[in-house]
This record gives C-alpha cells, sequence and structure tokens, in this order.
C-alpha cells in the first residue's frame, strides 16, 4: 500500500541560527512536492527561529521527557514542543539509546508522551553490527517494536525509523534486500500490535541516506520514507532526497 512519503532531517546536535538559511531551499522544494510531507528536527533552541523562517516546514524536536512537567532539570516536555510549533519528535534515536542509557520502556513512555501531546512520535529501532552478524537483525528490531511502541498508536500519531546503528553516520548501508526483510518484519509486527492500523503507520529508513542511494531505497516496498543525518545539514544535499521521494 502507497502511504504518503515522509522525509526527515536529524540535525542532532548541529546547526545554528545562521544555519537557519539552508532552510530556504528546504521549503521551496517542500511546496514543490505537497505529496510528501518534508520535515527537519533541529536542536529545540532553534526550532522558534526555523517556525518563524519557514513556517510553511514541519518541523520536529529529536527527544521529549516522557512526564508533562516537574522537576526533570535540563529536559524538555513533549508539550512545550507543540507549543512552539513542532508536530513530531523522534524518540528512542540510537545515539539516545546508547548515550543516555535508555531502555525500550523509556522509549515507549516518551512516544505515548508525545501522543499525549498531539506530536507524531517516530520511534527509531535498529540492530547493532554484531547483532546483524549473528543473524539477530530481524528479532532485535521485532524486540524494539514489543518494547516501544504505543498500544494506542495509530497510523496518525506514529512513525517507525528503521535505523541499523552500523549504517548511521558510516557510509554503509545495508542491501535493499536486507531493507526489504527488515521493513516486512517491521509491518507484520505493526499489524499484530495495532491491527489493521499497523498497515498504515510509515516506516521509514535511516542510516547513510545520500542523494546518491535514496531514489534506491525509497523504491524498496514498504519504506515510507527516510530519516536523514549528515545529509539533512545542507539544502544541496537535502533537496535532492526530497525529491527522490517525491
Ligand atoms: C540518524 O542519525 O538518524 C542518521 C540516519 O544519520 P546519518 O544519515 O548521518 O547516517
Amino acid at each position: 500500500m502507497a502511504l504518503r512519503k515522509l522525509v526527515a532531517g536529524n540535525w542532532k546536535m548541529n546547526g545554528s541560527l545562521a544555519a537557519l538559511a539552508e532552510l530556504d531551499a528546504i521549503a521551496v522544494a517542500a511546496g514543490a512536492h505537497a505529496g510528501i510531507d518534508v520535515l527537519v528536527c533541529p536542536p529545540f533552541t532553534l526550532i522558534p527561529a526555523a517556525v518563524a523562517r519557514a513556517p510553511d516546514l514541519i518541523f520536529g524536536g529529536q527527544d521529549c521527557h516522557h512526564a508533562a512537567r516537574g522537576a526533570h532539570t535540563g529536559c524538555v516536555a513533549a508539550g512545550m514542543l507543540k507549543e512552539i510549533g513542532a508536530a513530531y519528535v523522534i524518540v528512542g534515536h540510537s545515539e539516545r539509546r546508547a548515550d543516555q542509557h535508555e531502555t525500550d520502556a523509556d522509549v515507549q513512555a516518551k512516544a505515548r508522551a508525545a501522543i499525549a501531546a498531539g506530536l507524531i512520535a517516530i520511534v527509531c529501532v535498529g540492530e547493532t553490527e554484531a547483532q546483524r552478524d549473528a543473524g539477530h537483525a530481524g528479532i532485535v528490531v521485532s524486540n524494539h517494536l514489543d518494547g516501544s511502541v504505543p498500544p494506542e498508536a495509530t497510523e496518525v500519531t506514529l512513525v517507525i525509523s528503521y535505523e541499523p546503528i552500523w549504517a548511521i553516520g558510516t557510509g554503509r548501508t545495508p542491501s535493499l534486500a536486507d531493507v526489504a526483510e527488515i521493513h516486512a518484519i517491521i509491518r507484520a509486527k505493526l499489524i499484530d500490535l495495532l491491527g489493521r492500523a499497523g498497515e498504515r503507520v510509515r516506516i521509514v529508513y535511516g542510516g547513510s541516506v545520500k542523494p546518491e542511494n535514496a531514489a534506491d531505497i525509497l523504491s524498496v516496498a514498504d519504506v515510507d520514507g527516510v530519516l536523514v543525518g549528515g545529509a539533512s545539514l545542507t539544502a544541496d544535499q537535502f533537496v535532492p532526497i526530497v525529491e527522490a521521494a517525491a
């Protein structure tokens, strides 16, 4: 089933007020391709200025806390992101699972908070290189979904991003057959967990997506978009990826 494609940029801890100039060309490309969703996730601090500069683009956060408010120094609640104009939030990125020791239960709680606040949660799942070499990629991803997907999620409130950890920022990607195999496993698991809604939850691929490989990756069955790190930082790299999805 062809779902509306999502091209998402994750700026991670990169960018500056000056870097928001990149949004101008990205907004033009997004405006020319109304049939897809183009999302940029800058650091929290840049979101208000990003929204002001490119009001027709879609913006998101890169994380949120599971609580709506409270004594959590340095954290940001999903409702706070919503209030400043975010529509999405990434949760469970492998860098946070590694650096902040986030578990599947943490990720599920964050996704639930995001949905409760009116955001679309992008839940990231993916295997390490050792897990893939051991033949365990499918089961690792399946277990991530079991633990991280909120039972109340629907195709409107949830996106899954398959991000093999060994492909992030390395220039390496799985074969198209491997992407197809894992996306099919994710689709089956989503139907198992969410019923009919699971047929329509978008599943995006992330990990060294570039202008050169975007069209091939986007042509794979059940690849409903891409989550792009490094190549989302500049319009000259990100716009061709947007065009590949259109
Ligand atoms: C990411 O961190 O989500 C990512 C996919 O990074 P990159 O595109 O740089 O591999």
